[in-house]
């Protein structure tokens, strides 16, 4: 059995941002102690498996603090006989030098700075608390720590943003010189103060957005970020390695409100409610798909990758039409969105715009 990843969804901001449709609450340092013992109870559930990812994703981590991150950390290191890549996801304005190397210390190796734009009127827009000059502070004190793996958030889409200050955003992420880059186009989501004041009126177009993506596209694959998946970006051997068992239809287990599991060849959820996960002690996860993990699933993940899916390798896994896929594919590659090369099919920058329109199309 190939080692699993581990996720752990931490809650706690210090407020809601307008367009943040992740489960997050108020941080508060009484539920952050409760929430921690009870991450540790729910990882002893499960069996001893090998893990070689863990995952802090939220929500704040870094707001838990490093001493009960690294009980979590010993805890998994116990239970799941983990070493590999340690992530933490951080704002610029909630981590200081000093947590950075006790972040360090406590065996982090990896670290996610959410900069989403490197152009002060736009980060105030999008109710950030953070400027441009702070994301730069945060990303030399992770160096200055000793993280080598850093990862910043783009934002693509965003309220009055123009190719121009598109472009000063990735001269920005060129001067922070880090190895991996996440570029999201905004969705604005139901139930988001941003949807409630109908600020897709202040946004770039669909066209416009579709321009953004392949502007960054180029940018960053001309400073050696190169593209692996829609919206992930990094240099040779700097790819997220957790992540990748997403997109690869690989096992994890999430921990937390809200975090996801694909493991035994079932989904599963918890609700994003903290305190029915709080009083479960863990226990409350619902499943979401008893058979998970079937051809079409790993179709539409292993799509989202540069590296695209190889069906000459999947025959013994699943039972599927391998000629009538490949038949399927054959208009849309000249159509410019996608490339086939032998049994090997992956979609071009134009074809992730259209994804899932192209994966329904091959697939269904
Ligand atoms: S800090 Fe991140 S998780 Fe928290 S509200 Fe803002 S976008 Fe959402």
């Amino acid at each position: 059995m190939n080692p699993i990843g581990l996720y752990v969804h931490v809650p706690f901001c210090l407020k809601k941002c307008p367009y943040c449709d992740f489960y997050s609450i108020k941080f508060d340092d009484a539920l952050a102690e409760r929430y921690t013992q009870t991450i540790i109870t729910e990882m002893f559930t499960y069996d001893h498996i090998k893990a070689d990812t863990l995952y802090f994703g939220g929500g704040t981590p870094v707001l838990l603090g490093a001493p009960r991150l690294k009980r979590i950390i010993d805890a998994a290191k116990k239970q799941f006989s983990l070493e590999g890549e340690f992530t933490v996801e951080a704002n610029p304005c909630s981590i200081d030098k000093q947590t950075l190397l006790e972040l360090k210390q406590a065996g982090f190796n990896r670290v996610s700075f959410g900069v989403q734009s490197g152009v002060d009127k736009e980060l105030h827009s999008l109710g950030r608390a953070h400027t441009k000059m702070q994301a730069l502070e945060a990303v030399k004190g992770a160096k200055e720590a000793g993280f080598t793996n850093i990862s910043v958030d783009l934002m693509i889409g965003i309220p009055h943003q123009t190719p121009q200050t598109l472009l000063s955003s990735l001269e920005f992420i060129k001067q922070l010189d880090v190895p991996h880059v996440s570029a999201y186009i905004l969705k604005i989501e139901q139930g988001t103060r941003f949807y409630e004041d109908n600020t897709a009126a202040l946004c770039p177009d669909e066209d416009s957005v579709c321009d953004l993506y392949l502007n960054t596209i180029e940018f960053l694959n001309s400073i050696g970020v190169e593209q692996y998946e829609i919206s992930n970006f990094a240099k040779k051997g700097f790819e997220s390695k957790h992540n990748l068992k997403y997109w690869r239809c690989e096992e994890y287990l999430g921990f937390g409100a809200s975090a996801h599991s694909y493991y035994k060849g079932k989904r599963y959820l918890h609700p994003r409610d903290i305190e029915g996960y709080l009083s479960s002690n863990g226990n409350n996860y619902q499943i979401s798909d008893k058979q998970a993990g079937g051809f079409e699933e790993y179709a539409m993940l292993r799509l989202r990758l540069s590296e695209g899916i190889d069906l000459s390798l999947l025959d013994k896994r699943f039972c599927f039409d391998k000629e009538k896929i490949l038949r399927r594919a054959k208009p849309l590659e000249q159509s410019g969105l996608l490339r086939i090369n032998g049994e090997i099919i992956f979609l071009t920058p134009k074809g992730f715009l259209v994804s899932n329109a192209i994966i329904a199309s091959l697939i269904s």
